[in-house]
């Protein structure tokens, strides 16, 4: 099925043709879409009545509903839960940063990576996001909360290395000119470490930020909270990020789960350090949110910034993640679950 928001405006030119319609119909149908933020073919009105009524039954506009919202208390993060024309739902969040707003987007319904403290691979994997679906998770921003939007981050449900070419094609839509025209340094994509994957990414020309889910700082505490690394030792995904490094110039970020006695430990903190200190990275340290079905916990503060400031020391630099969103389930996959739980 034909999705408008997967289209580019050549394509679209060329599918308007093909259905007898003239060419420059696109310019005003991608001004709707991506200048005043409308999606029903009834609200564009300059498009001649029987071209509307043929758009309607050969490329049906498929806009997400919003199934839920949630608001976080400080105004700073909106989480919406969106339905799909199949009837699938994804999340997505917005948060209002001092840099402007960013959107965490979803790759896929669900994920297969199954990584132990992630609400999002409870269920399992369902199936791939088309660019389009990508792009309109942006749409429903944009239209229901607010139409400014600085960065995005591809850091929702699903494993975007996993999805390639729509994830490639998502970004390329979103960079080009006839719609939202993000620049690639603003967007950030966040890989659980699909190395080969990464050096494909490498390959693209697309000098967008690469986030590494690190999360141990060894193999078999990485093993125990994230199979994939069964498949995709650390060595390994430490030299994919150093290529990412050398070919594109762009530092790469390594996240890093903070786990009350587990991965927030003295003895993790000097095994990262002497992984990571003195390299050209940034290490973004993320405390858990408290989950009770698996028995993680958040760390205290006064461990937390040990912890930080041990990495410090010895020359990491690292940021401890500001809490944006834990209120209102703004983990990844949080909201989908509690909704199937109903
Ligand atoms: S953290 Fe990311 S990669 Fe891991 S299971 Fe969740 S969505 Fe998948």
């Amino acid at each position: 099925m034909n999705n408008l928001f997967d289209m580019t405006k050549k394509e679209l030119q060329t599918f308007l043709v093909a259905q007898g319609m003239k060419k420059f119909r696109a310019d005003q149908i991608f001004h709707y879409v991506y200048k005043e933020n409308i999606f029903s073919w009834d609200e564009m009105v300059l498009l001649p009545k029987k071209d509307r009524q043929l758009l309607k039954d050969v490329l049906p506009i498929h806009f997400p509903e919003i199934v839920s919202r949630l608001d976080a208390p400080d105004g700073q993060t909106v989480k919406l839960l969106l339905q799909l024309a199949d009837g699938e739902t994804v999340e997505t969040v917005l948060m209002m940063h001092d840099y402007g707003n960013s959107i965490c987007v979803s790759s896929q319904v669900g994920c297969a990576v199954n990584c132990a403290f992630c609400a999002s691979a409870k269920n399992g994997f369902v199936r791939n996001l088309s660019a389009g679906e990508m792009v309109a998770q942006l749409l429903a921003f944009r239209k229901y909360v607010t139409p400014e939007l600085h960065s995005i981050v591809i850091m929702g449900t699903g494993e975007p290395l996993l999805n390639y070419d729509n994830v490639i094609r998502f970004m390329k839509l979103i960079h080009d000119k006839d719609t939202l025209y993000l620049g690639y340094r603003n967007m950030t994509l966040s890989t659980s470490g699909i190395v080969p994957k990464m050096y494909d990414l490498a390959k693209e020309g697309m000098p967008i930020t690469l986030a590494v889910s690190l999360h141990a700082p060894n193999d078999a505490l990485r093993r125990r909270i994230m199979p994939i690394a069964e498949k995709y030792p650390l060595e390994a995904v430490l030299q994919a990020a150093r290529h990412y490094f050398d070919v594109t110039g762009r530092k790469v970020t390594f996240e890093y789960i903070l786990i009350k006695g587990l991965t927030c430990t003295n003895a993790c903190a000097k095994e990262l350090a002497r992984l990571l200190g003195g390299q050209n990275i940034l290490v973004n340290a993320i405390p858990i949110n408290d989950n009770y079905d698996v028995g993680l916990y958040r760390p205290d503060e006064k461990t937390m910034n040990e912890f930080v400031t041990y990495l410090q020391r010895h020359g990491v630099p690292v940021t401890l993640r500001r809490e944006m969103g834990s209120k209102i389930q703004a983990a990844c996959g949080q909201l989908r679950i509690k909704r199937e739980k109903i």
